[in-house]
C-alpha cells in the first residue's frame, strides 16, 4: 500500500467523549481501523476468503477487513465490471455490521471486491453482501432475513435486497447512501422509513450464498468442470494452430472434463447436464 492509501482516520485515538455528536448507534469516535479490529475479534461476524466466481485476488472480506484493521484502504478486484484499485471502508457500514452483530451471527460474502453492476455501490466501499444468517444459508425459507434487512435499514442502510429481489434469492445486499465527506461521516437517514433508493441496477456476485461452505460433490463436481470448460475455451481462442504443448493440454483438459460429467452423471443422473 503506498501512503496516499492510508485511511485518513485511521491514526486517530479518539476519547470516546471526544465525539460529542455521535449517536447511539455509532460507536461512538471509532475510527474505520477500530471498527475493523472489533470486527475482526467478532467471532459472530465470519468474512469470506474467496470470491464466489471463483476468482482469487486480495479483494475478499478476510483481507479488506484486515487492511482497514491496518489503517489501509480495502482493496477492490480488477475482473468483470469490477474497477480495481482501493476505496476505504465506509465508517457507517463498519458500526453496522458490529450493531447487526449483537443480534446475530452473519457470514459477509462481499464488501468492495467481488464483480458486480457497474457503478455498485459496492465499489465505494459502501455496501455488503451477506450469505448466512445464524448459521442458516439466506433463501426465502430463512427465519431471520427479513428482520436482518429491517435491522439494516435501521442502521442507515437505503438500499436493501434479498429473497424475492432478482438476483438476489440467496444473499442480502445492504447498502448505504454514498458519503457526503470523505470520512464517510454522512448523516444517517432520518428515519428508517427513508424510501429504499433503487437508482441502480443492483447485481451482486455472491449469487451462491455462502462460497466458503463446502458444497454437494454434485456441485464441486459442476464446479471443476466449469473450470475445465473455461481452460478449453481460452486454449481455443488463441486464434491458430494449437503448439504441441498446448495440444497436449488441451487433450488432458479435455479427458479430465469428459472424466468429470462421467462422474456427475453417474452421481445425478444423465437430466443434470441438460
Ligand atoms: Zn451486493
Amino acid at each position: 500500500m503506498s501512503p496516499e492509501n492510508t485511511n485518513e482516520d485511521a491514526a486517530l485515538e479518539l476519547p470516546s467523549e471526544s465525539a460529542g455528536d455521535a449517536g447511539p448507534e455509532n460507536q461512538v469516535g471509532a475510527t474505520a481501523a477500530q471498527l475493523a479490529r472489533q470486527i475482526l475479534a467478532n467471532h459472530r461476524i465470519s468474512l469470506g476468503s474467496r470470491h464466489p466466481s471463483g476468482v482469487q485476488d486480495n479483494a475478499t472480506p478476510d483481507r479488506e477487513i484486515a487492511a482497514t484493521a491496518r489503517g489501509e484502504q480495502a482493496a477492490r478486484s480488477s475482473y468483470g465490471a469490477a474497477p480495481g484499485g482501493t476505496v476505504a471502508l465506509d465508517r457507517r457500514m463498519l458500526q453496522a455490521i458490529l450493531k447487526l452483530a449483537e443480534t446475530y451471527s452473519f457470514h459477509i460474502t462481499e464488501l468492495a471486491g467481488g464483480s458486480h453492476s457497474a457503478g455498485s455501490r459496492h465499489y465505494a466501499g459502501i455496501a455488503l453482501d451477506v450469505g448466512r444468517i445464524n448459521g442458516s444459508r439466506v433463501s426465502a425459507g430463512n427465519p431471520h432475513w427479513r428482520a436482518f434487512i429491517q435491522k439494516g435499514r435501521s442502521l442507515g442502510a437505503t438500499q436493501t435486497l434479498g429473497p424475492g429481489d432478482p438476483g438476489h434469492s440467496t444473499h442480502i445486499h445492504l447498502a448505504w447512501p454514498r458519503a457526503t465527506t470523505p470520512s464517510g461521516d454522512a448523516a444517517l437517514p432520518e428515519s428508517a422509513s427513508e424510501a429504499v433508493d433503487m437508482e441502480e441496477a443492483v447485481c451482486c456476485e455472491a449469487e451462491d450464498g455462502d462460497p466458503d461452505a463446502p458444497g454437494s460433490a454434485e456441485e464441486q463436481l459442476e464446479s471443476v468442470l466449469a473450470v475445465l470448460e473455461g481452460e478449453r475455451a481460452r486454449l481455443s481462442i488463441v486464434g491458430r494452430s494449437l503448439l504441441p504443448e498446448e495440444q497436449a493440454r488441451m487433450d488432458a483438459v479435455t479427458a479430465a472434463a469428459f472424466h468429470v460429467r462421467e462422474a456427475l452423471t453417474a452421481l445425478s443422473g444423465p437430466d443434470r447436464l441438460s
